[in-house]
């Protein structure tokens, strides 16, 4: 929000980072609520001075490669920009890997649009795809067009760090995904254009792996258990992102990070103590003492978002006062269970031990 009462002097650049706003939706686009905000701050800002940039995001920093529907939004939000003031716009997309969701595709369409904002980012990506794609072209143009639909079918308004649900993701659309992609991939006239579709059908086998699961608990191990044909998804995928060179999943991930994590959480199950009665069942990830499913069963509804995302994100944890580091597990956890009550402990790096006690009593349950 600019300041009531000053004024920035010519020699000060003034840049706005649109961090908060849905990437579905343009910034002057009356339907969408989440934008409004910064939308005032911009026309606020464009009256106090002629020297202003924005900084954008182009993808989910989260996941690089998972659908990210926002092509029809890219035109409009800079020519918006262009017509209010701003001088420069900045667009930062995944930069960690040129494997994120379309991100050739991606590059061209903001690098067209920042160009000229005249142009409609929407023809661009539909121009792209004729381009580069040949007589797979159509059946990437039904991507293209089915996660937007999809997105404005479900109302979602996602930023740049959205989970797979606020993405609007599930197993139907991973499923959809994935024959869209097969398709394609017989359309697909030779070789190299074989291998441009296999590569950004990476993003339907990663929207498999974070929203197609069904979680099982298999003793002490968290499954996830994959619809048919798919249940050797975390192998296929693998295999895609070291040939399409997936060099980050994400802003901070590195390849051969990720690839552990699938390893073992995805394929062998994440280590996990229960605990359970005929109301709730709480799960505790081993290795953080993290709580990372509330399930109330007898409406089946997770009270977490955990399940939708890879652990990290949507889980119950505590800070000692350490580096938290999402990354790696903090424990080694000490855990021991007692007919409704599970303890946790772990010895910090000052010598102090710390103690969780996690009882589940009936009285609290209802
Ligand atoms: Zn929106």
């Amino acid at each position: 929000m600019p300041p009531k009462h000053l004024k920035p002097a010519d020699n000060v650049q003034i840049q706005l980072a649109d961090i908060e706003d849905c990437r579905v939706h343009a910034i002057n686009d009356p339907n969408c609520q989440r934008n409004q905000g910064f939308l005032k701050d911009l026309n606020g800002w464009s009256e106090k001075t002629d020297q202003l940039f924005i900084w954008t995001y182009m993808t989910d920093f989260r996941y690089f490669d998972l659908p990210f529907p926002s092509l029809k939004a890219i035109g409009p939000t800079f020519n918006y920009y262009a017509h209010h003031g701003v001088k420069g716009v900045f667009a930062q997309a995944h930069g960690g890997s040129t494997s994120g969701d379309l991100s050739d595709l991606r590059v061209y369409v903001i690098a067209r649009c920042l160009w000229n904002p005249e142009r409609d980012s929407w023809q661009e990506a539909l121009d792209f795809c004729r381009l580069h794609y040949g007589k797979a072209a159509p059946a990437v143009i039904e991507y293209l067009e089915f996660i937007h639909q999809n997105a404005e079918q479900k109302g979602i308004h996602p930023a740049c760090f959205a989970t797979p649900r606020q993405l609007g993701l599930d197993r139907e659309v991973a499923l959809k995904l994935l024959s869209i992609f097969e398709k394609a991939l017989n359309m697909a006239e030779n070789e190299t254009i074989r291998q441009r579709v296999e590569k950004i059908s990476l993003s339907a086998w990663r929207t498999l792996l974070e929203a197609g699961a069904e979680f099982k608990v298999d003793g002490d191990r968290l499954k996830r258990v994959y619809p048919e044909p798919y249940q050797n998804a975390v192998d296929r995928y693998i295999a895609l992102a070291e040939k399409h060179k997936l060099t980050m999943p994400d802003e901070r991930t590195r390849w051969s990070e990720f690839k552990t994590i699938l390893q073992e959480q995805y394929q062998k199950g994440l280590p996990i103590s229960a605990l359970e009665n005929q109301f709730w069942r709480l799960v505790f990830d081993r290795q953080n003492g993290r709580i990372i499913e509330l399930l109330y069963k007898p409406r089946q509804i997770n009270f977490l978002l955990a399940y939708e995302a890879n652990f990290r994100y949507g889980t119950f944890e505590e800070w000692f006062g350490e580096k938290m580091e999402h990354k790696q597990f903090v424990g080694p956890w000490k855990i021991s269970k007692s007919n409704n009550q599970l303890t946790l402990q772990r010895k910090l790096e000052n010598g102090s031990l710390y103690q969780r006690s996690l009882p589940l009593t009936q009285k609290i349950l209802k």
